[in-house]
């Protein structure tokens, strides 16, 4: 208890577990400073097209690395912007970073569409539609080479106001796909109700789809259903080849794991795959690039 107090008061030894709390604390206080000085970086995992073995897209994902607190990961810290406000101006250097970076590939002859996490108080702000476009304008990036993902959360309060923005973004080229299908609010009515151009199945959904027929089951109503709303499927967390051949089967679209790589640094990314060793026979004799 003693040990606690102390920490409480600003003495943070962040490798102790009971000090989780003040970590916290620590991560607040130090988010704008992260910001300002450049701590953030983006790192892109490749999203591979099933049938071809293609990557023409990757997930941004923020890393923040701190001097004193060292890696810290988005679930640590993306909930602590969001309860202090501080998403609206990370999230904004988010999509300005990845539409600099889509602009980098494209112009390097390498075009490569960029997804970006959006938090559901990005939505409630009302003013994502300009953040976005702003952006676009200000790199010369077409919206065909951005795509966002949106959480299902009890935060999208005011569902109209959310709808209309993506209905806004849809229209406008911007790919909107629903993040992290299968965990905790996911219902097929929302699904049904929100405008979008594709589904993210997540990896606990995936865990399990080539050692139990049951979970295999689910995903294939699920991707029956997305396909139904013209949606394009993506299966979170594939990190085994057998998997991938599930999924294959199910005819699901697009896939991402560790089994075709992890998040990189934009330089450490590949400029073109090996698609025919990921995507099997179809893609045999293929040259695709990444
Ligand atoms: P997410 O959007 O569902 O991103 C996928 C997460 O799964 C990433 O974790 C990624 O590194 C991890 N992952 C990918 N493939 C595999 C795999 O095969 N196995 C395992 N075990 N993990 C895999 P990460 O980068 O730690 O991000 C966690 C979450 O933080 C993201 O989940 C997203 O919700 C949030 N996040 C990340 N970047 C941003 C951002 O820029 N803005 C916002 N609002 N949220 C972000
Ligand atoms: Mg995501
Ligand atoms: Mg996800
Ligand atoms: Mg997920």
């Amino acid at each position: 208890a003693k040990h606690e107090g102390k920490s409480r008061l600003g003495r943070i030894d962040p490798s102790q577990p009971a000090s989780r709390f003040a970590r916290q604390a620590l991560i607040r206080r130090s988010l704008p400073q992260a910001l300002a000085s450049k701590a953030f970086t983006l790192h892109y995992q490749p999203l591979m097209d099933i049938p071809t073995g293609a990557c023409p897209a990757v997930e941004a994902l923020l890393r923040w690395q701190d001097p004193e607190l060292g890696a810290v990961s988005p679930s640590e810290f993306i909930h602590v912007a969001e309860h202090s406000g501080m998403i609206h101006a990370v999230g904004r250097w988010v999509i300005d970073q990845a539409c600099a970076q889509a602009r980098l590939w494209a112009d390097a002859g390498t075009p490569r569409a960029v997804s970006v996490n959006i938090s559901p108080l990005q939505l409630a702000a009302g003013n994502l539609v300009t953040v976005i476009h702003e952006s676009l304008q200000r790199h010369g990036l077409p919206a065909s080479l951005l795509n966002i993902e949106i959480t299902e959360s009890a935060a999208i309060t005011d569902l109209p106001s959310a709808m209309a923005q993506l209905r806004t973004l849809i229209s406008s080229g911007i790919g909107v796909a629903l993040d992290d299908y299968g965990t905790a609010y996911s219902s097929l009515s929302l699904l049904r109700e929100l405008p979008l151009t594709g589904l993210k199945l997540d990896k606990s959904f995936i865990d399990t789809i080539d050692t139990d027929s049951t979970s295999a089951v689910l995903v294939a109503s699920v991707m029956a259903s997305a396909r139904a709303l013209g949606l394009r499927t993506t299966a979170e967390g594939v990190e085994r080849e057998t998997q991938l051949e599930v999924l294959r089967d199910l005819g699901c679209d697009t896939a991402q794991g560790y089994l075709i790589a992890r998040p990189l640094p934009p330089a450490e990314l590949p400029d073109a795959w090996p698609a025919e060793t990921r995507a099997g026979a179809t893609a045999a004799g293929h040259e695709l690039d990444c």
